[in-house]
Parts: C-alpha cells; structure tokens; sequence
C-alpha cells in the first residue's frame, strides 16, 4: 500500500479555508480532512467528533504528556492540536489528509515530515475578511476584533507555504485548491510507485 500525503491547509479566520475543504472532500477520492482537537467553546450548528473533537484543557494538558498530538498549538487563547493516531493510521491505509491548522502547527509539521505540502489562503481584501467573519454569524464583535488583529501575524507566514491562493470568487478558488492537490498526485515519485505494475511490462 502506497502511503498518502499530508496536505496543510492555513488561513486568517473568515478567509473561507473549511467552507473552501467540506466542498472539496466529496468530489475526490481517499481524501480525508482530520478532525483537530480544540479547547474552544462549541458555536452553534457544530458537532462534536465532526466538527473538533471538543476538549477540556484538562484533557488537553493530559495528551500533550501522553504525546498524542503530532502538533499543538495555541490560537487565540486556546489550544487547537491534531492527534497523531489517526493521521497516521489514515496515511498508513493510502488516503491524503488535509490538516486545518495554524502557522505554528504548520512549521512543526514540516520539521516531523518535510514532503508535506503547504498551501495559504488570502482574502481578496481586510474588509471583506471582516465582512466574512461578520455575515458568517458565528463570533461577537469582541471576538471578531481579536481575529482580526490576529488574522495579519497569520498572513504574515505566507512566505513559508508552498501554495498561495486568494479566495475571492469561491468556484474559482475551489478550482485551484483541487488543482494542487491532483497535480501531486501525479508527481513522478508518487506515479512510479502506484503505476509499479505497469511501468514494468511497458518496458519489457
Ligand atoms: P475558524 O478558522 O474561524 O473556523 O476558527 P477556529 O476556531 O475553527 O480555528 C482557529 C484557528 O486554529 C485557525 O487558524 C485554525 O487553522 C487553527 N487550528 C484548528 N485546528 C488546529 C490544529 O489541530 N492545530 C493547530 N496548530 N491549529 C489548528
Ligand atoms: P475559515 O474556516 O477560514 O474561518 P469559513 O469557511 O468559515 O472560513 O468562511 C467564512 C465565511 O465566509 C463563511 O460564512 C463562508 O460561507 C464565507 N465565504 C467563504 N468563501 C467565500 C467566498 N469566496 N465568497 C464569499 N463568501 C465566502
Ligand atoms: P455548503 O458546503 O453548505 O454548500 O457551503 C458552506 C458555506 O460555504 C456556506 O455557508 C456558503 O456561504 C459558502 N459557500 C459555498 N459555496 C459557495 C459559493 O459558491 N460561493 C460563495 N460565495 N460561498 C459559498
């Protein structure tokens, strides 16, 4: 079984990553998006195990000391982390996973597995991100405040990403997510080892 690849996928809050990955998860094949584990509250219409795993920081604090995260980090006053256990499991069984994360998530995870691949997401502009993070209808104004002050540290690692895309007309975006990821999939190294079979007896 060929192992999958590892896909990160960052962004400032409201630039649209999650709507951008739960669009693009059906229309593929063996592509998984992992399920963080946050100590965030719960906003409406989450679910819990879908959503985050919803934690205490109790709990948190405990797998941090059981080594159960393969990155951890704190966004915005609390802790967000991607348990190792299932990642591994998923790449072992030759799915892709997408991880959702921050810019501090992203760098451990390239120092653990250097050919993961990277992309950011921008907004078209600072207003429409506020725009975005308001009609969305999901934060107060305080929290929204904080986001976005928040969301220029996080746009100010975009450098450190393989793929940048600008998430302006939401189709187009989608589009270009897809490409990235279909385009790795057919690099050399991945081909030569899925077309093993193949490439042998056309070469008899
Ligand atoms: P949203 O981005 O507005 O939907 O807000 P969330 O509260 O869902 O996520 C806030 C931030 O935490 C985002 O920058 C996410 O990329 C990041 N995040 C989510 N899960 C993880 C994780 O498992 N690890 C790390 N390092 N960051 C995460
Ligand atoms: P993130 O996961 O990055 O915080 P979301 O996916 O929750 O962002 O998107 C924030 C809000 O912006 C949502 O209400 C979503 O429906 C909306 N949105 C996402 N992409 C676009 C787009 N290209 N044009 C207009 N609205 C968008
Ligand atoms: P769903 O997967 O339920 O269709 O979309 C999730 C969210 O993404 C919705 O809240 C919606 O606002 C946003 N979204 C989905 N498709 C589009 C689209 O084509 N254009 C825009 N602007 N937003 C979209």
């Amino acid at each position: 079984m060929n192992k999958g690849k590892l896909f990160i996928i960052s962004a400032p809050s409201g630039a649209g990553k999650t709507s951008l990955i739960k669009k693009l998860i059906p229309h593929m094949d063996k592509l998984i998006v992992s399920v963080s584990h946050t100590t965030r509250a719960r906003r409406p219409g989450e679910i819990d195990a879908i959503d985050y795993f919803f934690t205490s920081v109790d709990t948190f604090k405990k797998m941090i000391h059981q080594q159960a995260f393969l990155e951890y980090a704190q966004v915005f006053d609390n802790f967000y982390g991607t348990a190792q256990s299932s990642v591994e499991q998923s790449l072992n069984s030759g799915k892709d996973v997408i991880l959702e994360i921050d810019w501090q998530g992203a760098e451990q995870i390239r120092r653990i597995l250097p050919d993961s691949i990277s992309i950011f997401i921008l907004p078209p502009s600072t207003e429409v991100l506020r725009r975005r993070l308001k009609e969305r209808g999901q934060d107060g104004e305080a929290v929204i405040d904080r986001r976005m002050q928040d969301a220029v540290n996080e746009m100010s690692h975009y450098a450190e990403y393989d793929y940048l895309i600008v998430n302006d007309d939401f189709n187009t975006a989608l589009t270009e997510l897809k490409s990235i990821i279909l385009a790795n999939r057919l690099n050399i190294q991945r081909q030569q080892e899925k077309l093993k079979v193949l490439l042998v007896d056309l070469l008899v």
